[in-house]
């Protein structure tokens, strides 16, 4: 049990709840930090809050942050986001549901709170597995950041050296699913899909459903949100 502070950038689906339970279990003090850019599955906000409840966090701000205004991604723009039938694997390549340097802007943003609240650690849930073939989930972006970090604050200067923490860089998404688990994340309160049906149903054909629906085959486990109960 560390008892320190740390950032955790929690979105509401299944990858920074893992982060955010697992963080809790080490004995992280959790500043929540979720933002709202205007995404085009908003639905995940709601699920962010109920994720940080129910994992009891020391506090947790929805910061407003409009990513709309320069577009340029299936998520935050009017482009259709990506389909292939449930099941297709997902596909090489930087897909059109990349937001323009989205990571770099939300660590930022995270570093920000950071620094102002005495904490040193920030928790990300990248992962350089089973991603979408995005640049800034990659350990190198990882690294280039906290360099960038250490450089550019006052905290930095004077030598408390800030981490970025990934735990789920080198994991496949069933291992996601098996570390969330062992730590009891909220996996039935998450959110992935980038697209949902008026009515807030998954619409099981983007890229996120389809990783989302493979690491739960691929650990054995049901679906807890996709499940009549919830
Ligand atoms: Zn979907």
């Amino acid at each position: 049990m560390t008892g320190k502070l740390a950032v955790v950038l929690l979105s509401g689906g299944l990858d920074s709840t893992t982060v955010a339970a697992m963080a809790r279990a080490e004995g992280w003090r959790i500043l929540a930090l979720t933002i709202d850019y205007n995404q085009r599955h908003r639905i995940e906000l709601d699920h962010a809050v109920r994720v940080a409840n129910a994992l009891a966090v020391e506090r947790h701000i929805v910061l407003p942050l409009d990513l709309t205004g320069f577009g340029g991604s299936a998520l935050t723009a009017d482009i259709d986001v990506p389909k292939a039938k449930a099941g297709a694997p997902v596909g090489p390549g930087i897909p059109v549901t990349y937001v323009p340097a989205r990571n770099t802007i939300f660590l930022s943003v995270a570093l920000g709170w950071a620094e102002a609240a005495g904490a040193r650690d920030l928790f990300i849930g990248v992962n350089a597995l089973d991603f979408s073939g995005y640049p800034d989930c990659r350990p190198e972006f990882i690294a280039a950041f906290e360099a960038m970090a250490n450089t550019a604050t006052k905290a930095g200067v004077e030598g408390a050296a800030f981490r970025v923490h990934t735990p789920l860089m080198t994991m496949d998404k069933a291992g996601i699913i098996a570390a969330a688990q062992a730590v009891g994340a909220p996996l039935h309160l998450t959110w992935s899909c980038y697209d949902p049906s008026p009515q807030g149903r998954p619409c099981g054909q983007c890229d996120s459903c389809r990783l989302r629906a493979k690491g739960f085959a691929e650990a054995g486990v049901a679906d807890p949100a996709q499940s009549p109960s919830t």
